[in-house]
């Protein structure tokens, strides 16, 4: 239990609840928001709001408070969940992971940095050049991945359009000597042209243009480059191909009556510039595709001024998804643990750190949020996995019997998604592939039609009475955290991979050799090209069932971020988004989990450290055979006997009042 900050702050932990009760849960939360305390535990878990301005929270002083100590004897805090995960691996040689998660601008990426920022501070005691340079590299890639992978939406200012899952290793002293990231799904449905804009009109002479802060921030990511290890040509390249981009957002097509034409050739030839490609070529690529007829015949095919367009945005998305992907590759080729020999070294061991959105229900929600919405049942139903087995395994290795806890298994939304050749991705694929005009319509029918026996599915033609949805757009998901109407318009554009062949060769015949790289696949001729690649749906499963099953081997931490309103004020509680948060990131269901069994468990050394103070027995010291027997004395006399039971190590309290007694006597004798 974190230490008794006085009640006027509210509790420190949502298990001292007297009443697990949302109406209880969000007075305490609002409180602790108005009063700056915006951490709260839930046990292990840390509950953030995002406090929307600078608070004097996180200094060296602040570090070295936390720095080895339990949960439970500091406020909450960030640090003491990256402390513990720290611990964790380094005294039990245990692999962690710390899953951040919460909606967009609750707080979730500068909760990482400064989680970060602590393992940073805590390791490598004895400045090591070669883990110095590590640690270095961990933090300003960072950097890097935002300025690139960062859009300016109008819910934050600093979205992180994609989720992030950094692994970072230690050798058996507890230093970090490498690691490695994962990144899902970059929105590259809506590329981030704001901040292209901004990065490479500061890259071009005319910075003039931008303004003070983008310039700053552009010293700041050359900087972060450089430190990572990229060279001239690279760096050269990276900005060429944002301009590239920009440039392609202002090419038009007309149509001469006969023909699609190109409307100013000029950006042709800049574009072929920027990509070391012929203007021939590249204007071939923008105008025409090249199909293998039945024959086995290859012909070039005009485009429609539709898909020539069409074409043109497909090839502006990829380039740009490219890009990123090639640059975290980059990275992490320069964090890659060399040569690690367990038998030379000791174990080696993970923190992980996953950054991520979470639920997201707007008012109009696509493809985009289906993904997402899928990711976060999974998250939850291994939170749910993990704390249960955790609770259990503990249970059973203190040799204390185990008690059946009552929860929601989503598994079943799960298999509404994911099951293969049932669920709704497999439903949107075979659409996909299906030849001849298939619209968003008719895959919703056949959803219908799959799915429409299904507890948590529904449409308006399953439910005509439900004039909320519309009868050929509508599908509604209950969502473990809500019900959730997607619109199907788009879905199958989004889930198709767009791109013509002409643009993957064009690059891949481009003689700047880092463009080059990150087009393998345009090697191939067109009579090659057969095989369908994998749909966005599926690779988003792939990629989200490879991060769950590499989570699931780790001691997790949690920290659920909310955002206290829309308009980014640091005063403004707003009661209904915030309740809805809650809601949807189950915390309550948290709480009770936690208040299920033993809320508390302690060894029995540390336990009578902290309360020896409370027990005539135990103070200063106790003539007891061992320390179990003294915690026995001390909770003997305060007549807790029913409220405890005893493990091989710890001693185990149920109900949070116990504790909470202890501590004020505590606080009272010191
Ligand atoms: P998310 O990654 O969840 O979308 P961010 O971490 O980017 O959200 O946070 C959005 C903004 O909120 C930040 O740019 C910052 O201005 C503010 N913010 C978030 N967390 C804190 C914090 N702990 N202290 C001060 N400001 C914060
Ligand atoms: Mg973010």
């Amino acid at each position: 239990m974190a230490e008794l900050e006085g009640l006027e702050f509210g509790k420190s932990d949502f298990v001292l609840l007297d009443e697990v009760t949302m109406e209880q849960f969000m007075e305490n939360l609002k409180l602790r928001f108005e009063k700056a305390r915006i951490y709260t535990f839930i046990g292990e878990v840390v509950v953030s709001v995002n406090p929307y301005r600078h608070l004097d929270i996180y200094g060296k002083e602040v570090i070295e408070d936390y720095r080895g100590r339990e949960l439970y004897e500091n406020p909450p805090h960030l640090y003491a969940v990256a402390d513990a995960a720290y611990k964790a691996m380094k005294r039990r040689a245990k692999d962690t992971c710390i899953v951040i998660s919460g909606e967009s601008g609750a707080g979730k990426t500068e909760a990482s940095k400064y989680i970060m920022q602590y393992i940073a501070a805590i390791t490598n005691p004895s400045q090591r050049a070669e883990v110095e340079s590590v640690k270095n590299v961990l933090l300003k890639s960072n950097c890097v991945l935002e300025a690139f992978g960062n859009a300016k939406t109008n819910r934050n200012d600093n979205s992180s359009r994609f989720g992030k899952y950094m692994d970072i290793n230690f050798n058996f002293n507890g230093d970090p000597t490498g690691g490695h990231i994962n990144n899902y799904l970059l929105e590259k449905v809506r590329p981030s042209v704001f901040s292209l804009f901004s990065l490479s009109l500061c890259h071009s002479k005319s910075s003039s243009q931008a303004s003070n802060n983008d310039s700053l921030c552009h010293k700041a990511v050359m900087a972060a480059l450089k430190v990572i290890g990229f060279t001239t040509e690279e760096i050269s390249s990276i900005y060429k191909i944002l301009s590239t981009i920009l440039h392609l957002g202002n090419l038009q097509f007309t149509s001469d009556g006969e023909h699609v034409v190109l409307v100013g050739e000029d950006t042709v030839k800049h574009i072929s510039e920027l990509t070391s490609t012929e203007p021939e070529n590249t204007r071939k690529a923008l105008l025409y595709r090249t199909v293998a007829t039945g024959g086995g015949e290859v012909i070039e095919k005009g485009h429609s001024e539709q898909e020539a367009s069409y074409g043109r945005d497909a090839f502006a998305k990829a380039l740009y998804e490219r890009l990123f992907a090639w640059i975290v590759g980059r990275i992490n080729s320069v964090i890659q643990v060399m040569d690690y020999n367990p038998a030379l070294h000791g174990k080696n061991t993970v923190i992980g750190v996953l950054d991520i959105y979470g639920f997201e229900i707007f008012d109009n929600n696509s493809f985009e949020q289906f993904c997402i919405n899928y990711c976060n049942e999974k998250l939850q139903q291994l939170f749910i996995e993990l704390i249960l087995r955790q609770e259990q395994d503990e249970y059973q290795r203190e040799g204390i019997t185990w008690q059946n806890i009552e929860y929601f298994n989503n598994q079943i939304i799960v298999d509404l998604v994911e099951q293969p050749h049932k669920g709704i991705i497999s439903v949107l694929d075979e659409a996909c592939l299906t030849a001849g005009k298939v619209t968003d319509t008719v895959c919703l029918d056949s959803m219908n039609k799959k799915l429409g026996q299904h507890p948590h599915y529904t449409s308006r033609k399953l439910c005509p009475a439900d004039k909320t949805m519309d009868f050929n757009r509508d599908f509604r998901i209950r969502h473990y955290a809500g019900d959730v109407t997607y619109s199907v318009e788009g879905f199958l554009d989004k889930n198709k991979d767009p791109l013509f062949q002409d643009f993957k060769r064009l690059m891949y015949n481009s003689s700047d050799p880092v463009l080059k790289e990150m087009w393998p696949d345009g090697k191939m001729s067109i009579t090659e090209v057969t095989k369908r690649p994998l749909t966005a749906a599926t690779l988003f499963k792939n990629s989200i069932i490879a991060l769950v099953d590499k989570l699931a081997c780790k001691e997790p931490y949690y920290v659920r971020c909310i955002k206290p309103n829309e308009v980014k004020s640091p005063l403004l509680f707003d009661d209904g988004r915030c309740q809805h948060q809650v809601a949807y990131l189950g915390l309550l269901e948290n709480v009770h989990v936690r208040r299920a069994g033993f809320a508390y468990r302690q060894p029995y050394a540390r336990f009578l450290q902290r309360y020896k103070m409370t027990c005539e027995y135990t103070w200063p010291n106790h003539l007891m055979s061992s320390d179990q027997e003294a915690v026995e004395a001390i909770v003997n006399q305060h007549g807790f006997e029913d409220d405890v039971a005893y493990g091989h190590t710890k001693l185990f309290v149920r109900t949070p009042r116990t504790l909470f007694t202890l501590e004020q006597e505590r606080a009272a004798l010191i």
